[in-house]
């Protein structure tokens, strides 16, 4: 079977969790949290940065850093994986479901700002959502497959609100903007390292900032809000740090992100080269201000395809395809929250198909994955 994100663990991975288990330092604290944080830091041009448990634990945290409170709103695109409004439900928040635009299937700044506009008063500086009553409290948009947001737009819609904004760059770790790294683009940008992810340590997540005061908060509530060593607790925290064997892997990825990607980015244009030529399909989105981490690589058919015949056409040739995120609003928690239109999100969600895209893939096996594809696609 050719696995669409199978892990690639032939690095120092085995070594560094042998040094965890020969130091005795497995949990919470460690020489490999502290390396993981300061390189994750490094590499995506941040100035501090946290590593946490998970990336919807990190999201949670930033969202908390931010000043989300109970009974607020948070503005996200439809169209992600549930960890983004499940983050803001952990809040005891809401979300406030925003269509993509069609052209990176991204949070759509234009409508943002029309639903904030038309939706929304301001009172005493703050924004109060007109039906409900709601403040709404910050933005958090999507990196959508690795790929940035229009982040100059939506920075200028959150300022106009003095709203904050929290990216979920989940699977971006390695993307660009404008030739920029992107620590630095929200004011709290949120990253995984679950197993399907680019790097993963196993499970994880990290938020990093040019803000300190927003990652001393977000560590002191992964913390479990304790002050000094004794049990003085401030306020009610988490238990949500990541651990010194999750960092000892995260650690041996990160030395081979370049390669990594690289490897995914040389899969998208393999995938885009090789099949552009087939009538009915398209490709996930590339845009003019940044360069797409590409997580995964895949095709958007048209709707004489169902994806879910597709894949099982896969299957039997031994290659796993997927469908990709079923959008929020047509999920049973978040289906009555308060959205936007969702004309964009609603024409592609099930025209995606992701397809094998892991970083040990050899040239031979993305040969067959496309032949396959012509195959079934009756090219
Ligand atoms: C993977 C992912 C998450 C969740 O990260 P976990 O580490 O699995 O909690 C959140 N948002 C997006 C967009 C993701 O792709």
């Amino acid at each position: 079977m050719i696995y669409l994100a199978e892990p690639n663990l032939s690095g120092n991975e085995r070594k560094y969790l042998n040094e965890c288990i020969d130091t005795t330092f497995v949990s919470s604290v460690g020489e490999f949290v502290t390396r993981f944080e300061k390189k994750v830091v490094e590499i995506t041009e941040a100035d501090y940065g946290v590593a946490v448990s998970s990336g919807t634990a990190g999201l949670h945290m930033a969202l908390k850093a931010c000043g989300v409170e109970k009974d607020e709103i948070v503005c996200i695109p439809a169209f992600t994986f549930i960890a983004t409004a499940n983050a803001v439900a952990h809040c005891g928040a809401e979300p406030w479901l925003i269509d993509i635009s069609a052209d990176s299937w991204t949070m759509d700044p234009d409508i943002l700002e029309k639903e904030l506009e038309e939706k929304t008063v301001i009172k005493d500086k703050c924004v109060y959502h007109k039906k409900s009553g709601k403040k709404v409290s910050a933005i958090m948009p999507v990196y959508t497959l690795g790929l940035p947001a229009d982040m100059d737009r939506i920075n200028k819609v959150a300022r106009k609100y003095r709203l904050p904004v929290v990216a979920d760059a989940a699977a971006a770790i390695g993307a660009n903007y404008h030739n920029c790294n992107i620590g630095k683009l929200a004011d709290a940008t949120v990253f995984s390292f679950n197993g399907n992810k680019t790097i993963t340590a196993g499970g994880g997540g990290a938020v990093v900032s040019a803000r300190k005061e927003i990652i001393d908060r977000a560590r002191h509530l992964s913390t479990t809000a304790r002050c000094g060593i004794e049990y003085n607790h401030d306020m009610v925290g988490y238990n949500n740090r990541m651990t010194n064997i999750q960092a000892a892997v995260g650690c041996a990825q990160l030395e081979r992100i370049d390669e990594f990607v690289g490897k995914k980015r040389y899969i998208t244009d393999y995938y885009f080269n090789q099949l552009k030529h087939i009538d009915g399909i398209s490709f996930f989105p590339r845009v003019n201000w940044a360069e797409s981490a590409c997580w995964f690589s895949g095709l958007l058919l048209s709707n004489r395809y169902k994806v879910r015949d597709i894949c099982g056409a896969l299957k039997e040739r031994g290659i796993e395809g997927r469908t990709f995120w079923k959008p929020m609003h047509l999920q049973k928690p978040y289906c009555n929250v308060e959205m936007a239109n969702m004309a964009v999100t609603d024409k592609i969600w099930k025209g995606i198909l992701t397809l094998p895209s892991s970083t040990g893939i050899t040239d031979k096996q993305l040969e067959y994955v496309v032949s396959v594809i012509k195959d079934i696609l009756q090219y």
